[in-house]
């Protein structure tokens, strides 16, 4: 008997079932294309399912090109116009998911993340998408039959063909969740460039030293500003200080930057290999610190005294303990003066490397933007072979960004595939 040869040929075969596949099969699949969506996870979107602490940080309401690390700044602007943060609050609205906004533009789920990775499911079946799942890819070939066109994907289910081929199995952040290094290898067989990809979004370590010396903060948490020398941006969040090093959203956005400087140094012609700069931390960002310490300056106060006005005791206590300003201001020399300015508005920390993949939230680098167009997600080397997704150099900050890239870059390859 043949098989049935609808179970085998496919318009489009899209590789990773997680927000930026699901999103690209249905609308391939509406747009009339069969389609294949395959995963070798048992469960699908768990990267949804735990994200925003089980509510989905799914978009943010002010999405900008600048929010993204990629090293073409420009790469995103497309698919980000073509399907917006506003054209997925739609969709939400549309399947009467309920959301609300938290700091910074955040949009949460109210009840579950679940609700986002039902409603993806539910687009899919709109489009009649096929599932493959779990289901390990053994290998991917250009070309079918004796045709130069499409795409053979040998798998544990049997071989299946398509027209086109999307890679969608996003980055290595979190191995436990089913990160694979699979989109990688593809562009490495396909001949197409890749950044180095690194962990980001992720915890800073601290050399022994330098972690030995702030053990007595640790577990202590305070509003900073965050900066990397020589990069663009600035973030106002919360500085963690853990067992391990430096952690809270603050940090998580500025490792991405801290993470990027290798090729940001490179691009702008310095010598390969140059030092990594330390990051920088504005303690006290709502102040105008010179004046106010001018104020202080005969002061029979402490700093710990001045400083617990605005930070968490024993914050204030341990931090000028580390930095030993314990007596009155009057008895402090101008010399310290200063030092506590530069302490306070720029104190710098060299970190030691990151908690890598395992603790990160995502992967910065990934397949070269070069290799793409930004306005389809077609490789330019092998028709019909589309990337989209976390495993493109794109990277958001906190905050919605990546999930809003997953969502924009799948649909508009959706469009095409
Ligand atoms: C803990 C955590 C919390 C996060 N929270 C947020 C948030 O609130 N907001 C936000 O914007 N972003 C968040 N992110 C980032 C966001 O989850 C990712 O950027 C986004 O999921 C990327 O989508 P993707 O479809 O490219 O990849 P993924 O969602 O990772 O999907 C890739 C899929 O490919 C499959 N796959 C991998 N390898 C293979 C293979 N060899 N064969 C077959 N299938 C394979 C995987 O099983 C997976 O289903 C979070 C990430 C983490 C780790």
């Amino acid at each position: 008997m043949q098989p049935n040869k609808d179970l085998i040929n496919f318009d489009v075969i899209v590789i990773g079932a997680g927000a930026a596949g699901m999103m690209c099969a249905a609308q391939a699949g509406q747009r009339g294309r069969r389609v294949l969506l395959i995963d070798h996870a048992a469960k699908i979107g768990e990267r949804i399912r735990i994200s925003g602490g089980g509510r989905c940080n799914f978009t943010n309401r002010d999405i900008r090109p600048e929010n993204f690390l990629s090293r073409n700044p420009h790469f995103a602007r497309s698919a980000l116009a073509q399907f917006t943060q506003f054209d997925f609050i739609k969709l939400i609205q549309r399947y009467n998911i309920a959301y609300h906004e938290k700091t910074l533009g955040q949009l949460f789920c109210d009840d579950s993340a679940k609700q986002i990775i039902d409603m993806l499911r539910a687009e899919c079946d709109l489009g009649g998408v096929r599932w493959a799942q779990p289901c390990q890819v053994h290998t991917v070939r250009a070309g079918v039959g004796a045709a130069a066109a499409g795409f053979t994907v040998k798998t544990d289910q049997g071989e299946f063909t398509g027209q086109s081929l999307v890679i969608a199995t996003g980055g290595l952040a979190i191995p436990q969740l089913g990160a694979s290094p699979f989109g990688y290898k593809i562009a490495e067989q396909f001949g197409l460039p890749i950044i180095a990809p690194q962990p980001a979004l992720v915890p800073l370590a601290l050399a022994p030293e330098t972690l030995d010396s702030l053990k007595t903060l640790s577990g202590t948490a305070i509003d900073v500003i965050s900066h990397c020398e020589g990069q663009p941006v600035h973030f106002r969040e919360s500085l963690l200080i853990t067992h391990r090093g430096l952690s809270g959203p603050a940090i998580l956005q500025i490792s991405s930057y801290w993470q990027n400087q290798a090729y940001s140094t490179a691009k702008s012609s310095q010598k390969p290999g140059n030092k990594k700069q330390p990051i920088s931390l504005n303690l006290l960002p709502d102040l105008d610190v010179s004046d106010w310490l001018q104020e202080h300056r005969q002061s029979k106060s402490n700093l710990t005294t001045l400083l617990s006005a605005f930070w968490p005791k024993r914050f204030a206590q341990e931090w000028c303990a580390l930095l030993q300003w314990q007596k009155p201001m009057a008895e402090h020399s101008n010399k310290d003066i200063a030092a506590m300015l530069d302490a306070l508005t720029a104190w710098k920390i060299m970190p030691a490397g990151t908690l890598g993949y395992a603790k990160a939230e995502v992967t910065l680098g990934g397949i070269d933007t070069n290799a793409l167009s930004s306005k389809t997600l077609e490789t330019k080397s092998v028709p019909g072979l589309y990337v989209i997704g976390e495993v493109v150099d794109v990277t958001g900050w906190l905050g919605g960004y990546n999930f809003q890239w997953a969502w924009s870059s799948g649909w508009v390859a959706g469009q095409h595939a």
